[in-house]
């Protein structure tokens, strides 16, 4: 139940697109005094003194006794764990604007209480700062909302039947994507081939990747339109698999799949922006209130940008386009996190090596039982030096760098590279990241704390490849795969996120994963490499501070503190107290960007897509 004042306030605010403008704009005292200070400014006192006058006539309500302004919105009788620690935990908060101004007691809250407040009473209720996902592919993840879902077919047979009835139903021309397939699920677990595609979608072009993004495989029909034969050569950082004749088989491995990506047509911008929409309403339903976007297209940016002109983005972005596009932002002037509360940009996306799930993560000892294969160093990584380049212009420019790196030797190297970026432009706050930081070299998490580089780090994976990367790997570099306390341990920072597409965007099965451990397959109930679990308190405050200190953007955001942006997530249960296995059946009950209800589950407030978890 919720007591507000009026008691339709929220509702009558509602946009016709079905988010919530939260109303109540600040009280009309302090609008009042901010419009004379600004009258008073701006005209030659000695003509306004009849303009003030006339002023406080016209405004409403303007109450001279009231010592401070009352809020848009209190949430109250919650328990609110801030991820401050001045204040780890309050009762309720306030909202003026877009801002939260006041967090405590119920008490002192209702102090804040006016005649427009809207008032949320929480139920004793987990209020937690916004989730803030750091390393996400959001408007691949929006379309994989309405994509041909195959991540759960069971079986190769599952996967053509979807991919099947999805052809029955595409428009001629349109293309079958994503889908998101894993064959480990599978016995055995072959990697599909054309022949499965062509069987079930003759005259569709199909081309769905795995779900770790580093693998996709395509039809006949599809593989004809990329112009791609026996006689096409591997590109470097890529693998077109072949069979016995050398005929392809349909897969095509990280680079490779460049060669469908450059066929593929483009999403027109109608589409891009109706993407993101449904991308944002999605985010809010799970509580993610800020993103960073890896590797966006510059349509992408484009699109944010006039969503953002709009006043329609209700998830803030930060991002950071492909390093190869570095020129551009260095001509541009602009540095690290440049832009405004809901869109920045100033980083810069790299790729060191591909993924352990696809044996293409580089590694500094080979994959058991495969060949001496150490992996493959990406395509930008030959030759090295050209990498470095494009790093210390970037630096240079002050943009932030953000490279994925999974394989040890891949960190490895990543680290080397900052290294001379450091030595060569000293010291300064420049936050590099690692993307994934998946398998570390023992003698590597020293450098990665002494360079201050931040791990952006995707729990969920953890719980997905602990089904299999010891059979890979073994044992020992297992024992230091998505070693999240280990960083800890050395003082290395956390931000935490999951990979959208690859992995689901909900931020509470992030949470699970990172406190239990325990594996998709459920072989691992006590943990996989249990001394590697954080603790909720962890995971949260990895999830808000840690990924807000990896945007520079700890100051504006990531805890529920007066004066940062009132971004809120209402929890159905108390994640701090409950049993650590249950916490991925816990759902987001309201969400609030900039102080505006943006979710609710209560109410007509829904995503426009809701997928199954
Ligand atoms: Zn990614």
């Amino acid at each position: 139940m919720e007591r507000r004042t009026p008691p339709s306030a929220e509702t009558a605010a509602r946009s016709p697109r079905g988010s919530v403008r939260n109303t109540p704009s600040p009280d009309a005292g302090v609008r009042g005094s901010k419009v004379l200070l600004y009258f008073l400014a701006l005209m030659n006192r000695r003509y306004c003194c009849w303009l003030v006058l006339a002023l406080l006539l016209l405004l409403p309500n303007h109450n001279f006794a009231q010592s401070k302004p009352a809020a848009d919105l209190i949430v109250t009788n919650a328990k609110v764990w801030t991820v401050d620690k001045s204040t780890p935990t309050a009762q309720a908060v306030a909202v003026l604007g877009e801002r939260i101004v006041a967090v405590g007691s119920t008490a002192d809250i209702d102090a804040w209480r006016g005649p427009r407040t809207t008032v949320i009473d929480a139920h004793g209720k987990l209020l937690v700062p916004g989730f803030n996902d750091a390393h996400v592919h959001f408007v691949t993840g929006g379309m994989q909302l309405t994509n041909v879902q195959l991540k759960d077919a069971a079986t190769p047979g599952e996967f053509a039947r979807l991919i099947g009835e999805r052809a029955k139903t595409a428009p001629k021309g349109e293309w079958i994507l994503g889908g998101n397939w894993d064959e480990t699920k599978w016995n055995p677990p072959n990697v599909p081939t054309k022949e499965l595609l062509d069987g079930v979608a003759p005259d569709t072009p199909v081309f769905v990747t795995r779900y770790d993004g580093h693998m996709g495989v395509a039809n006949s029909l599809a593989l004809r339109l990329a112009g791609i034969t026996a006689k096409t050569p591997d590109p470097p950082g890529g693998t077109i698999v072949r069979d016995a004749q050398g005929n392809p088989t349909g897969a095509l491995k990280d680079a490779a799949k460049d060669h469908m990506d450059e066929t593929v047509p483009p999403l027109t911008h109608e589409q891009r922006l109706k993407i993101v929409r449904q991308a944002m309403s999605y985010a809010a339903s799970v509580g993610v209130t800020s993103v960073q976007h890896m590797n966006p297209d510059y349509e992408d940016i484009a699109a944010y940008a006039e969503l953002l002109q709009r006043g329609e983005l209700i998830t803030r972005i930060y991002a950071a386009p492909y390093i190869m596009q570095v020129d551009d932002q260095a001509k541009l002037g602009i540095g690290r996190a440049f832009g405004g509360p809901y869109l920045r940009i100033g980083a810069l996306k790299a790729y060191a090596d591909g993924s352990v799930g696809s044996k293409t993560a580089y590694f500094f000892e080979p994959f058991l039982n495969q060949g001496g294969n150490r992996g493959l160093l990406s395509d930008e990584m030959h030759p090295i030096s050209l990498m470095r380049d494009r790093m210390m212009k970037a630096d240079a420019a002050g943009l932030q760098l953000c490279t994925h790196a999974i394989g040890d030797e891949a960190i490895s190297t990543i680290l080397d590279l900052y290294a001379d970026v450091v030595k060569a432009h000293g010291e300064a706050d420049r936050r590099l990241r690692i993307e994934h930081a998946q398998h570390m070299a023992a003698k590597d998490f020293d450098r990665f704390a002494q360079l201050h580089v931040i791990a952006s780090v995707q729990p969920y994976h953890a719980i997905d490849d602990g089904r299999f990367v010891e059979s890979y790997i073994g044992h020992d570099r297992s024992s230091r795969t998505y070693a999240f306390r280990t960083f800890l341990d050395h003082g290395v920072r956390l931000a935490l996120g999951t990979d959208w597409e690859v992995a689901p965007l909900d931020p509470l099965l992030t949470v699970y994963a990172a406190v239990t451990r325990a594996t998709l397959d459920g072989k691992n109930p006590t943990g996989w490499f249990p001394e590697q679990k954080l603790t909720v308190a962890e995971a949260v405050e990895a999830y808000t501070m840690g990924s807000a200190y990896a945007e520079f953007q700890e100051k504006e955001k990531g805890s529920i503190t007066p004066g940062k942006l009132a971004d809120l997530v209402l929890l159905s249960d108390d994640i701090l107290t409950l049993a650590p296995e249950k916490i991925r059946d816990v759902r987001v009950a309201r969400t609030w960007v900039g102080g505006r209800l943006v979710f609710d589950a209560n109410a007509d407030i829904q995503p426009v897509v809701k997928i199954s978890r």
